[in-house]
């Protein structure tokens, strides 16, 4: 599904990713944790088409994502890209919904938008997932009318309005209340069980990457030091930094 193949990038100088190589199957969940500045966030902008690389390439469906041919990865040109992008999705970590729309809108509009749906079939594709993700009556509220785990539940909703086949979380939980962590992980989970959507989420939080997560990726000074499955990462990693972060003796 995903394939990122010797990826580098620097900002002003500083190596953000370094020679990184991934692949992610299709319908795996994966974790990025590691220490702060580590490029975690990064991968899921490059991913998203906000951020560029400087050297390497990735494919989405064995399509690429940058022209190489001279040497330096340009991203394709929008309409080359189109499809690509319209098969990730993200849920950023303060929502980004638009303040002014209803909750309902605020999930029709991008299927409006990209012209996935005219207006009634979205708004009813809308109703649905407001009522899969447990807010059937928030419908015609405004975003500020909603908790923050509320907010969250809808900003999943407008993701998986356009049915992605990725999803990227960055710290979906940092801004809730512990009670509502749960609450996140059964919706996850729900996702992951009936659409079969890869996920890949940045998060903090171990207990909850352990909870969600078939697949553990622990990153270092923008490369990969630990990939395995949550089962013996958390007990038994092999990278002496890894270790170190978990609070394991070396
Ligand atoms: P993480 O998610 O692991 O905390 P990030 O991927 O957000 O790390 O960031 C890695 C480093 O790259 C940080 O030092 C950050 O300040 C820097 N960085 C990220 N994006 C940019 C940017 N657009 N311009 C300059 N520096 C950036």
């Amino acid at each position: 599904m995903i394939a990122i193949s010797d990826v580098s990038r620097a900002f002003k100088g500083t190596t953000v990713l370094d020679h990184l190589s991934l692949d992610i199957p299709a319908g795996q969940k994966v974790a990025l944790l590691g220490p702060s500045g580590s490029g975690k966030t990064t991968i899921l902008r490059i991913l998203m088409t906000l951020e560029t690389i400087d050297s390497g390439q990735i494919l989405i469906e064995g399509v690429p994502m940058y022209d190489t041919a001279s040497g330096t990865p340009h991203l394709l040109p929008e309409n080359r890209l189109r499809p690509v992008r319209s098969r990730i999705g993200m849920v950023f970590q303060h929502f980004g919904l638009f303040p002014h729309l209803s909750v309902l809108d605020n999930i029709a509009f991008p299927q409006i938008f990209n012209g996935r749906a005219r207006k009634a079939d979205a708004k009813a594709r809308a109703h649905d997932l407001l009522k899969t993700v447990g807010l059937g009556d928030k419908a015609y509220l405004l975003p500020d009318q909603l908790s923050g785990g509320q907010k969250q539940r809808v900003a999943i909703a407008r993701a998986l309005a356009l049915q992605p086949d990725i999803l990227l979380f960055d710290e979906p939980t940092s801004a809730l209340d512990p009670q509502r962590v749960s609450e996140v992980l059964d919706i996850f989970n729900m996702i992951a069980d009936t659409t079969g959507t890869t996920m890949l989420l940045v998060t903090h939080e171990m207990e909850f990457a352990r909870r969600f997560a078939d697949r553990i990726l622990f990153f270092d000074h923008g490369q990969i030091v630990e990939d395995g499955p949550p089962e013996i990462v958390f007990t038994n990693p092999k990278d002496a930094r890894t270790r170190a972060f978990l609070g394991l003796p070396s």
